[in-house]
């Protein structure tokens, strides 16, 4: 952090503002120049907050050097993270490997929007793994726009695709919409989704600290990247390392598409950080046709894995049908995408 001082600040209140800055354990670097002084400081700043320094008569403005999260920044952890879901499942008959996010793999995860019956998540799980998704996702606590859409199945909805993760073997992931379901989520989901509304719900990101769990995190429609990364800081504070972060696209004035993918977050969020990244083209695009492409992109700048919308039957489905591929679809999308995570030296 460095502080830019008012060129007429006098000696003494100078020195207040040092010793005030040395009580937070930081070396404090003074250049006076001749017509601009400047304070380095060093240390671990995050302690201070850059408001209260620019309240002081004394100082003109305060430039902060380094980013404000620090567990997730690529400078003090050049490597990529990994993290492991266990493939093999207790009752499930395939014996699957671990999968492994954030290493040469893309992995895809594939599901209906909501799970809706026991029939109809199995149903597009067995299609789903058949067409190469390593992970099922469903979601079970719908956060949606409006009341009187259909709110999920909750708890009997988590349990049916416990049914299917079982049967098929499949690890599971799901939405958590309130720290309230955090023991139940702990005790089955494979990945915890936090949606795009819940982005910035810090009560529930360090509930989701404590555990050791992996958590997918999907960027605020209305957020900016280092905001993103604060959230994903608030979950690896609480000593949880094990965070995956997700483009879903933003809101901005365009209204050709549900939401505008930000491609440029893929790399942007590669060179800052070491978590994986995964990216949501349904709900980036919020039409069927556009997933494809979006996928394809996604792959392209470096995406370490998909989460897909597939619905069985999308013109019945009980939530976004619209941006819903059949397994059919999904299929083709999967060979589709073949020769992309080939050409960037991954794996599909
Ligand atoms: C979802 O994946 O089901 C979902 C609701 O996504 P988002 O939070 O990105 O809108
Ligand atoms: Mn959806």
């Amino acid at each position: 952090m460095i502080i830019i001082m008012r060129h007429d600040a006098p000696k003494e209140e100078t020195q207040k503002l040092v010793d005030w800055l040395e009580s937070f354990d930081l070396m404090t670097y003074p250049i006076v120049g001749q017509a601009t002084s400047v304070i380095g400081l060093v240390g671990d700043t995050s302690v201070l907050d850059k408001g209260n320094i620019e309240r002081w008569p004394i100082v003109e403005s305060v430039l902060k050097v380094q980013e404000p999260y620090k567990k997730a920044n690529r400078k003090f952890h050049p490597e990529d993270t990994l993290i492991k879901v266990a493939g093999k499942l207790g009752g499930a008959t395939a014996t699957a490997e671990d999968i492994v996010i954030g290493g040469n793999k893309i992995v895809v995860a594939a599901g209906p929007c909501s799970v809706e019956s026991s029939e109809q998540i199995s149903g597009i799980a067995v299609s789903v793994k058949k067409s190469g998704a390593t992970l099922l996702r469903g979601g079970a606590f719908k956060p949606r726009t409006s009341p009187y859409s259909f709110q999920g199945l909750k708890a009997e909805g988590l349990m049916y695709m416990l049914d299917a993760k079982e049967d098929i073997g499949l690890p599971i992931i799901t939405e958590i919409t309130n720290p309230s379901q955090i023991e139940m989520f702990n005790q089955y989901v494979d990945i915890i989704q936090v949606g795009t509304r819940n982005m910035q719900n810090f009560e529930l990101l360090k509930q989701l600290g404590t555990l050791r769990k992996p958590i997918l995190l999907k960027r605020g429609f209305a957020n900016t990247i280092e905001e993103l990364l604060m959230s994903a800081e608030y979950i690896m504070a609480g000593g949880n390392d094990q965070v995956i972060l997700c483009e879903r696209g933003i809101r901005t004035y365009e209204t050709a598409t549900r939401n505008t993918l930000d491609i440029s977050a893929i790399p942007v969020l590669k060179k800052r950080s070491h978590l994986p990244v995964f990216v949501d083209p349904s709900h980036a695009s919020g039409h069927a046709w556009l997933v494809e492409p979006l996928a394809k992109a996604a792959v392209a700048v470096g995406a370490d894995g998909l989460i897909v919308e597939v619905h069985n039957d999308p013109p019945r489905a009980l939530s976004d049908g619209q941006q819903s591929l059949t397994p059919e679809q999904f299929a083709a999308l999967m060979q589709d995408l073949q020769p992309i995570a080939e050409a960037v030296g991954r794996t599909l």
